[in-house]
């Protein structure tokens, strides 16, 4: 498995970092790639990276909740980090109108700037999005038929936002939201089928039933391994099998 979307290098992991990376290991995790936030996470993110040169694989960009007044300082600390080390996609980016409304303007300016630099640098994108698909297809179709190649982390839409989605190219990230009970995520994958989707954590943040509402981790990713085996009814092998693979390609990954 490869967990394609993690923050395992943010201070809740401080106390135990090698453990849950030997522990995620031990089930199967194999690679884990790290999403950065804002300059405050970019030392913390290049530590881990060089503490775990086989393990991880990091994205670099600046988080739309992290997006306010100073925000053509944050874009070009991220601009220089991008040029001066090995990042193999860009994010997390997008837009989030859940916690915050009063920027958006400038959240789109940032989103569309980090699209752009994704092109010129032919990376990947790592999206979030939270209560903003209509504003987020918006700024992709400035890019016409020439958007960046990515994923929609933690995906949070509905059936025809996910159609829109892997029409444009882009894979699902699903996570722990899948094992939960009210939840129409199994349809949703259903309905893009397996070789759209991809398996992520989000750690610390959204674990999978049974750890629903402790501090989540690269190994409890088997949860959702196992839950995405039963809705497509195939072995937990072969799911593993064909993520891995969509991951590999996607991040150019060995
Ligand atoms: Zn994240």
């Amino acid at each position: 498995m490869i967990d394609t979307h993690s923050h395992i290098f943010s201070e809740e992991f401080d106390e135990d970092r090698q453990r849950v990376v030997k522990e995620a290991v031990d089930v199967g995790v194999r690679n884990v790639i790290l999403a950065n936030v804002d300059s405050s996470t970019i030392d913390r993110l290049e530590t881990m990276q060089e503490q775990y040169p086989d393990f991880c694989f990091s994205a670099m960009g600046l988080h739309p909740t992290s997006v306010n007044n100073d925000y053509t300082t944050e874009l070009e600390t991220i601009k220089n980090r991008l040029t001066a080390k090995k990042y193999i996609a860009i994010g997390e980016i997008g837009l989030d109108l859940y916690w915050e409304t009063s920027f958006i303007d400038e959240q789109k300016e940032v989103f569309k700037t980090q699209l752009q630099w994704a092109l010129e640098l032919n990376l990947p994108v790592i999206i979030h999005v939270r209560k903003a698909f209509a504003e987020v297809f918006e700024v992709l179709r400035y890019f016409g038929n020439h958007t960046p190649r990515g994923v929609f982390h933690c995906f949070s839409g509905g059936i025809q936002e996910a159609a829109y989605v892997t029409k444009l190219g882009f894979y699902l990230g699903i996570g722990g939201v899948l094992t939960y009970k009210n939840t129409n995520l199994p349809e949703i994958i259903k309905s893009v089928g397996i070789s759209r989707l991809l398996l992520e954590t989000d750690a610390p943040y959204l674990a999978p039933v049974p750890y629903r509402g402790k501090r989540n981790e690269p190994k409890f990713m088997v949860e959702v391994l196992k839950k995405m085996a039963q809705v497509f009814d195939h072995t937990e092998e072969r799911v593993d099998e064909i993520t891995t693979l969509s991951a590999k390609e996607l991040f150019g990954i060995g």
